[in-house]
């Protein structure tokens, strides 16, 4: 029999997962996971983990509690290891402490996996720090909804009204009024700060700072609802000073990314660290070619060339592999000067140990060539591996300086069969701001699967790209970019659009 983890999957900010948390889910069979626990953890499983969805959305449980812990209880006696991820810490308010008993009588072992519980992680990504020893020498977490078929409520709000705790409520919005009600009856000054937090941590976050006389009142009026954390007490008053993740540039700015999964990654970490809530959509992919006796033969034959050019992060990577599948490495190259098209590629190649000639300071074909002109690249052998299919004009303008230039596709891209639906749906509920292009392949392969009279429906929606290239193959769809960064670079877009979103 095996082990069932109850483990805390924190309050929404994937960087707030455990170590021990990631391994688990790495690692484990099945996957059981809730409303709150952050769908994004799902991508660390492993491919043929079993996933199941146990929902939990205010009272609406897409699965009973016994029938969760039946399941859970199953998977373990067929000798499976569980991971049963739950959002904040699995034992505050979040029926750990109940599955775990389960785990005991039926016999089952089980561990404990503490996470970031979201009383104190909204608070602080709102600004409060749920203790100052300023304000108040104690926290308290309290459920602001009480299990109805209880007969004898356990709040004790005589305490919660004297002390000068700062008080932490959660499952507490609908219940405001009587919260806020209770707290004044019983001795808190009606001028006492109250901070609602929703969906804290995570790129959707808002928060309020109120007083606990005009809170509910506020509360509806701007709408927050489920899942916030409520906060009473002195520390609220910090909220302003101390504000910095509600500062993001990007900030609950829905941006779409078209890029390659396997070269998404970096546009979309930047974007999510400036706040953004990023809709990943990847409209090509890398793939490896079906046959590499050319590339084989070119890599045996590099004792004839004299400049090796890479153009992208996916050229350095394949032609490696290429070296590395014959038995070779980096040493080849001895002796060759080498060039990268921009900074991304120049890291990749440095990460090989090569350091790279010349990097151009912009990334444009003329200034690339001008640069390997000065370099005395006339009448000298130059390789470029690179896709399979991609523009001409560097080849074709070394070529007419006076190189003798061979293509070596290593790579090639191809279209996604992504569905759009949930990009439009996202469209249709104002969620994006912007739509992001890094390369004319991406433009045209997301106007094949979204047609470009879709799009213009939502004027509103920015469009952003990367570089005057890429601009001409929106235009050809009817599209002006809103936002392009003067540096065709992936920062240089990301710094454009949190200028300009
Ligand atoms: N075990 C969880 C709490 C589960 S109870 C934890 O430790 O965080 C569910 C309640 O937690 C919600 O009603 C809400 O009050 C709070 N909550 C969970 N995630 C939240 C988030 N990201 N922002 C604000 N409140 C959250």
């Amino acid at each position: 029999m095996s082990t069932v983890y109850l483990i805390g999957a924190g309050p929404g900010d994937p960087g707030l997962l455990t170590i021990r948390a990631k391994e688990l889910i790495e690692t484990c069979d099945v996957v059981v996971y809730d409303y709150l626990a952050n769908k994004e953890f799902l991508k660390y499983a492993r491919k043929d983990a079993e996933i199941i969805y146990v929902g939990k959305k205010g009272g609406d449980h897409t699965l009973p509690q016994d029938q969760i812990n039946a399941l859970i209880i199953g998977k373990a006696k067929e000798g499976k290891s569980v991971a049963r991820l739950k959002g904040g810490d699995p034992y505050v308010f979040g029926r750990g402490g109940e599955e775990a008993e389960e785990m005991v009588e039926a016999g089952v072992t089980f561990e404990v996996v503490p996470g970031v519980t979201a009383g104190v992680a909204a608070p602080a990504y709102a600004g409060i720090p749920v203790t100052h020893r300023d304000h108040t020498t104690s926290v308290c977490f309290i459920t602001g909804h009480e299990d109805p078929t209880k007969e004898e409520s356990g709040h004790n709000w005589e305490v919660y009204g004297k002390s000068n705790s700062t008080l932490v409520f959660y499952m507490g919005v609908k219940n405001l009024p009587m919260i806020a009600g209770n707290l004044m009856k019983n001795g808190r000054h009606k001028d006492t700060p109250v901070a609602l937090v929703r969906w804290g941590t995570r790129c959707n976050q808002q928060s309020m700072v109120s007083t606990l006389e005009n809170v509910a009142a506020e509360a509806e009026k701007r709408k927050f609802a489920a899942p916030s954390i409520i906060v009473v007490g002195g520390v609220c008053s910090l909220a302003e000073k101390l504000s910095w993740f509600e500062k993001k540039p990007l900030l609950g700015k829905g941006v779409v990314v078209t890029r390659a999964r396997e070269q998404a990654t970096d546009l979309a970490d930047v974007l999510k660290n400036m706040g953004a809530c990023v809709y990943e959509f990847p409209t090509i992919t890398v793939e490896p070619l079906d046959d590499y006796e050319e590339v084989e033969k070119a890599i045996l034959g590099l004792g004839a060339v004299d400049w090796l050019i890479f153009t992208s992060v996916n050229g350095v990577k394949h032609f490696w592999n290429q070296l590395a599948e014959i038995g070779l490495d980096t040493r080849t190259l001895g002796g060759l000067s080498v060039a990268a098209i921009g900074p991304a590629t120049a890291d990749e190649l440095k990460a090989r140990g090569v350091t790279p000639d010349f990097v151009p300071a912009k990334y444009v074909a003329e200034e690339v060539v001008a640069g390997l002109l000065e370099r005395g690249i006339a009448g000298k052998h130059v390789l470029i591996p690179r896709a399979k299919v991609a523009r001409e004009v560097l080849p074709e303008e070394l070529a007419r300086a006076g190189a003798n230039v061979r293509i070596l596709p290593v790579y090639e891209t191809k279209l996604t069969q992504q569905d759009p639906s949930e990009i439009v749906d996202a469209l249709e509920k104002g969620k994006i701001q912007a739509i992001t292009f890094t390369s004319s392949s991406t433009v045209e392969n997301f106007f094949t699967l979204l047609a470009p009279d879709t799009l213009k429906k939502y004027p509103e929606v920015k469009i952003a790209c990367i570089g005057p290239v890429t601009a001409k193959t929106l235009e050809r769809f009817g599209f002006v970019p809103n936002i392009q960064p003067e540096d065709y670079t992936i920062p240089g877009l990301a710094a454009a659009l949190g200028e300009g979103l």
